[in-house]
């Protein structure tokens, strides 16, 4: 598979290239060098909010005469952005997936269609089993016929038992029948795909909500994790769909796919910057091997190499 920094090779060729650029000559910081900084923030796909308080905080440094030289600013920035996608320090070195000590561990997976989510759901079964765990799998995406049919691939690939609701059969009620048949059958973790569009008229916040109020039924204060798989090729809308599936789930985790194929991989800062929510792995290829924990130490270090 590939590694965090290979996935980050646009990235780093894309709004980090200019960055470095501004970082490399003699020119004193300025009032120039703060003007073109300002212009590579904004059009980095970290998000308004956060390449706005970057900024401030290198104004206020140069004020105070702290940052008098490139190589400084740069520092400074580098600094700025570890702790932002460390999540002040919290995740120094990452956090994968915690399998709390619940049977089974209940993962609820959502987001939009195309994110990719069964991919995602594919890698994560095999590195879970990885790991030395048992797991099963909810085919909860009954909009699409084909993501049941993808999820089952995978699940073969992997040898995981899959539980499979009907074409068209209600996503809440597969999630139901995953998660207790995972209980009745001693399995540590069951993972539930979820629709990223629905059939029905029913916003899709309030059917998710079902699915998630349904999973505790069947397995009492499960899910213990609710990922929301996001594409790094939608840049700055990522950060805005991960704040309405907050605010409706409660997210406790991103998993950000396809940052291989984009420049905008900036969204990871703007992403833990205003949600504060824990990137557990990015995607960086199609491979089972292609999803890598998000390590904030490595994440910077590539960035800024
Ligand atoms: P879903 O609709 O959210 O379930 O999305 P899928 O899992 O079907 O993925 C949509 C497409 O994105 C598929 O062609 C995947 O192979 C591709 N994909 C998913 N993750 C990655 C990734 O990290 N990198 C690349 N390059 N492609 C990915």
């Amino acid at each position: 598979g590939k590694t965090l920094a290979a996935g980050l090779e646009k990235t780093r060729g894309g709004f980090m290239s200019r960055l470095n650029a501004l970082f490399g000559g003699e020119r004193p910081v300025d009032d120039g060098v703060l003007a073109d900084l300002e212009e590579v923030l904004f059009t980095a796909d970290i998000g308004v909010k956060t390449a706005t308080r970057l900024l401030e905080t290198a104004r206020e440094r140069v004020r105070k005469k702290e940052l008098s030289d490139p190589a400084k600013l740069k520092a400074a920035l580098r600094e700025e952005i570890a702790r932002i996608v460390s999540l002040d320090g919290r995740l120094d070195a990452g956090e994968e997936l915690a399998i709390g000590a619940q049977r089974p561990f209940v993962v609820m997976v959502v987001g939009v269609n195309g994110a990719g989510k069964t991919t995602t759901i594919g890698k994560l079964a095999a590195k879970v089993q990885a790991r030395g765990h048992s797991v099963l799998l909810g085919a909860g995406d009954t909009f699409r016929a084909a993501a049941g049919e993808q999820l089952e691939i995978w699940a073969e690939r992997v040898g995981a038992p899959v539980v499979r609701g009907k074409e068209g059969s209600d996503p809440a009620s597969v999630c139901f029948e995953a998660a207790k048949k995972g209980a009745e059958g001693g399995v540590d973790v069951v993972i539930c795909d979820t629709a990223g569009r629905l059939h029905t008229k029913a916003p899709l916040m309030e059917e998710l909500k079902k699915v998630k109020r349904v999973i505790d039924k069947a397995v009492p204060g499960a899910p213990h994790e609710v990922l929301l798989v996001l594409d790094a090729t939608n840049g700055q809308n990522a950060i805005a769909q991960a704040r309405q599936f907050h605010e409706a789930l409660g997210v406790t985790g991103i998993v950000l796919t396809k940052l291989d194929g984009t420049a905008k991989g900036g969204v990871v800062i703007g992403i833990c910057d205003e949600l504060g929510l824990p990137v557990r792995y990015v995607g960086v290829g199609e491979k089972v091997a292609d999803l890598r924990p998000f390590s904030p130490r490595e994440f910077v270090e590539a960035l800024f190499a």
